[in-house]
């Protein structure tokens, strides 16, 4: 049996793990990266909001990773009203294999160690951490990152699952097709669809959550999320099913294009927010793991990475680095610490309120009214007649505007209307 060892272990390699394993191991760390699947088609819209792009320049540097950027965007109300925006700057769209696989890629690169095989069990051992792994290899490690996604397993071992409202549920079909397939349409453009430069967004009546319609490279990416409990599986199914035969002339398109996925999503209730802990003794969640997902849209992506990002800098600003690999002086054991406690500030301070925000605002989002209509029926009739209100609601799609002003800005721009 192989016993590896190395400063810092991190269970899961989705955009969180690899992109902390490919900061710190460019600044010198010793890292090993743990994952089954390496890089995979991971059940998610693949959405990277503008915000991310800007902040993470490398994502579109490489063109050997095949994206769709997308300008417009057609949001459609409860009540069939809707509205196309088209964005100053593009958000991009990407097969969750092919995003998966650049930052992987990255993270070897920068020299961090993969092992592809997932992690069964850890425990503490003197100062740090004893790892094992499925296949039966044993590795010890200062720091333990749990970078493992929203069923995570070190979230479990370490403070426990997230309960049942903090959770939604999300279905989707990819399905090839051409880049710019001729079919029918009766949801996004009125030109005939599917659009294969347009995102669609439609909200139903009386649903926690949104249908969703991304162009990938090759592939349309059809989804629906609503908050788990809400309403059934088949349900959600029904809707899902409906949605997408309004693309393809009422049939769904055959077989053999077709996958289906299913997963869940972190989408924090307000009140766990004031409790929620990402770090401990020599511990620390990052993406999903820890819950960072957008409570109103289920973006994770950005979160993901600027989770690990200030984790990073936390670790670099905090964390004291042995002299062997496994090092396990009591100073070594503080900085960590250190560093544990200065990343629960930093992600707080740069994105935890603001998420909190969406949470508080969410069932007034879904099931709120505005000038007497439901909201999201109102927003989309304002924007249509006022590019105030246009400009707002393409921030927030990209992730630019701030849920703790949405509505006062939204408001600001109603009255110009009114
Ligand atoms: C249907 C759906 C649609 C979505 N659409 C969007 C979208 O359009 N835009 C957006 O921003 N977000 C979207 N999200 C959210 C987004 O997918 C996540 O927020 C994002 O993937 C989080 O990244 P992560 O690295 O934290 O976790 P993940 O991407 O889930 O990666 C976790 C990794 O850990 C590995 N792992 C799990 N257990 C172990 C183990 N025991 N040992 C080792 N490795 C392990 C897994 O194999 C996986 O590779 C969507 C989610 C769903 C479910």
């Amino acid at each position: 049996m192989q016993t590896g060892q190395a400063d810092i272990a991190i269970i899961g390699a989705g955009p969180a793990g690899a992109h902390l394993a490919s900061r710190l191991a460019a600044e010198g760390r010793d890292v090993v990266l743990f994952d089954p699947k390496g890089a995979w088609e991971k059940p998610c819209g693949g959405g990277v909001p503008t915000r991310a792009i800007r902040e993470f320049a490398f994502l579109l540097e490489n063109s050997n990773y095949p994206r769709k950027l997308v300008r417009r965007i057609t949001m459609i109300s409860p009540l069939e009203r809707r509205v196309t925006l088209t964005l100053d700057e593009p958000f991009a769209v990407y097969s969750r294999q092919v995003l998966n696989g650049l930052v992987l890629d990255r993270a070897i690169e920068a020299g961090a160690r993969f092992v592809r095989d997932g992690v069964s069990d850890f425990t503490r051992e003197r100062d740090g951490w004893l790892i094992s792994t499925n296949q039966g290899e044993r590795w010890r490690a200062n720091f333990l990152v749990g970078a493992d996604g929203a069923a995570s397993f070190a979230r479990r071992r370490l403070i426990g699952i997230f309960p049942k409202q903090d959770l939604a549920l999300a279905f989707g079909y990819n399905i090839e097709c051409a880049d710019e397939s001729p079919a029918s349409n009766g949801n996004g453009s009125q030109r005939g669809g599917p659009s294969m430069d347009e995102v669609v967004v439609r909200f139903p009546r009386d649903f926690t959550g949104y249908l969703w319609a991304f162009p990938r490279p090759g592939v349309m990416n059809f989804g629906v999320a609503s908050k788990l409990g809400e309403r059934t599986s088949d349900e959600l199914r029904t809707l899902l099913t409906d949605f997408v035969r309004g693309y393809y002339n009422g049939h769904m398109p055959e077989a053999e294009r077709v996958t289906f996925f299913g997963a869940k999503i972190p989408t924090l209730d307000f009140a766990s927010w004031k409790e929620l802990r990402a770090s401990g003794d020599s511990w620390a969640l990052v993406g999903d793991a820890a819950g960072f997902a957008d409570p109103i849209t289920g973006e994770g992506i950005y979160y993901a990475f600027k989770s690990a990002d200030l984790l990073a800098d936390a670790l670099r600003d905090k964390g004291m680095r042995g002299d062997a690999p496994y090092a396990s002086s009591n100073g070594s054991r503080n900085g960590y610490n250190e560093a544990a406690a200065s990343y629960e500030g930093r992600w707080r301070e740069e994105f935890g309120r603001d998420l909190e925000h969406a949470s508080y605002r969410l069932p007034h989002f879904y099931h709120g009214r505005f000038f007497g209509r439901i909201f999201t029926d109102a927003m989309i009739m304002l924007a249509r007649h006022h590019r105030g209100v246009r400009t707002i609601l393409g921030r927030a799609l990209v992730g630019e505007q701030s849920y703790a002003t949405l509505k006062r800005d939204l408001l600001r721009r109603a009255w110009q209307v009114f």
